[in-house]
């Protein structure tokens, strides 16, 4: 099957590492979702957020998978985006009703049987962490980990694609309805109600979101 590239785009974004291309999401509602959510628009432009072993230094810190900086490689990197992608082609065959590519279950279930981080927490309700003396091969368990749990689980049939035509994000529906559309009401949920609201008063039809090129399978990127 040919496999289109996640393509590296580092002189296509905004350098500001603020801005929407480079800022990195945790609210999908899975660890391991949002390792797939560090590449951008996968409907059209597939940018990758983590650039350097740097950027998932950062993102570790930031999902709370590290402590503060480790060490990284660029083999790390790479393993991170393998990761990453298998769980991707995992995620579009559950939405899809598809059985999950065995290749991919194989990189997701081999990263799941190493050694992951200990969890632990501090305060009660304030959350659960997993750090402490991390390396990114405990961190990327961890995440498979996840990965397992989420599509070998109930819930797997719970993981949807953002309906806005310009985002594709991932996320866990956890609604009671399970109809939620959006990755986010405050984001992509908002602007679509909005654009509604104007076809509405312009007398269009109130069509749903503009229909999108079929995503191509995506194979980790070079590193
Ligand atoms: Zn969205």
């Amino acid at each position: 099957m040919a496999r289109a590239l996640v393509q590296p785009v580092t002189d296509d974004v905004d350098p500001d590492a603020e801005s929407h291309e480079l800022r990195f999401r945790f609210d999908t509602g899975r660890p391991c979702l949002d390792l797939v959510v560090t590449v951008g628009e996968r409907w059209q432009r597939s940018f990758e957020r983590l650039r350097s072993p740097g950027d998932l230094g950062r993102w570790l810190v930031r999902g709370g998978l590290a402590d503060g900086p480790i060490h990284i490689t660029r083999r790390d990197l790479a393993d991170a985006r393998d990761l990453r992608e298998a769980t991707f082609r995992i995620a579009r065959a559950a939405i899809d009703g598809r059985p999950a590519p065995q290749a991919d279950v194989r990189t997701v279930n081999g990263w799941a049987a190493r050694p992951d981080l200990a969890p632990r927490f501090e305060r009660l309700g304030r959350g659960v962490r997993r750090d402490g003396g991390a390396t990114v091969g405990a961190a990327l368990a961890t995440l498979a980990r996840d990965a397992v749990d989420l599509f070998g689980g109930p819930l797997a049939g719970r993981v949807r694609e953002c309906a806005a035509v310009d985002c594709s994000g991932l996320f866990l529906d956890t609604s009671r309805a399970r109809r939620r559309r959006w990755c986010s009401m405050a984001t992509c949920g908002n602007r679509e109600k909005v654009a509604a609201y104007r076809r509405r008063r312009a007398g269009t039809p109130n069509r749903p979101s503009l229909g999108r090129t079929p995503h191509a399978p995506i194979a980790s990127p070079r590193s």
